[in-house]
């Protein structure tokens, strides 16, 4: 596998991104306690580390990781979490940042995970989403990109936990 060329340049990202913050600062200003951000590890924290940057509001971190792809490119459907939440998210309200949706099947065991744990309210807020791949409809709040069925790196995004530190979203190609 090798890198392809540029999907998504790291100034549209950035662009997108500061469009996304605008939207979640002010639908979340006037919440009474500081919005928790829930970024998926690894592959969200470019994404939510830029995005909490342009953020007006107050906002607290915690983080959640499960397992993925492996060092394959195809989701093999059991997803397993790795690292539980460590605050406690209940009356409180939380937006979980995900890098790319794919089949879905990671968001919802995540959202339903969280969920049980009685926030106020919980919203999804991702990067990409590849709608033509999608098996389980996922509640997206706030979208960066729809994208096309490609595997893609950069902007967290690994193979193989390469290239997640390059700027822009790239596809992979065999
Ligand atoms: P889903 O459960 O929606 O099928 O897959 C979600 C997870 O699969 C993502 O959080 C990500 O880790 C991984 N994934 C899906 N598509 C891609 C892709 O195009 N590139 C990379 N690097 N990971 C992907």
């Amino acid at each position: 596998m090798k890198l392809g060329p540029e999907l998504i340049s790291g100034d549209a990202i950035q662009q997108r991104v500061r469009e996304l913050a605008a939207d979640i600062s002010r639908d979340y200003a006037s919440i009474p306690k500081p919005l928790i951000l829930l970024p998926v590890l690894k592959g969200s924290v470019c994404f939510a580390t830029d995005l909490s940057r342009s953020l007006t509001v107050p906002v607290n971190f915690d983080y959640v990781a499960v397992s993925s792809y492996g060092s394959g490119t195809e989701s093999t459907g059991h997803v397993q979490l790795l690292k539980d939440l460590t605050m406690d998210v209940a009356g409180r309200d939380v937006l979980m940042v995900e890098d790319i949706i794919d089949t879905g099947l990671t968001t919802s065991f995540l959202f339903e995970h969280v969920r049980r744990h009685g926030p106020a309210s919980l919203k999804l807020c991702v990067l990409l989403n590849k709608e033509e791949r999608r098996v389980t409809p996922v509640p997206i709040a706030y979208k960066g990109f729809d994208i096309p069925n490609a595997f893609v790196v950069g902007y967290g995004l690994d193979y193989d936990e390469l290239y997640r530190n390059l700027t822009a979203v790239h596809i992979l190609e065999p």
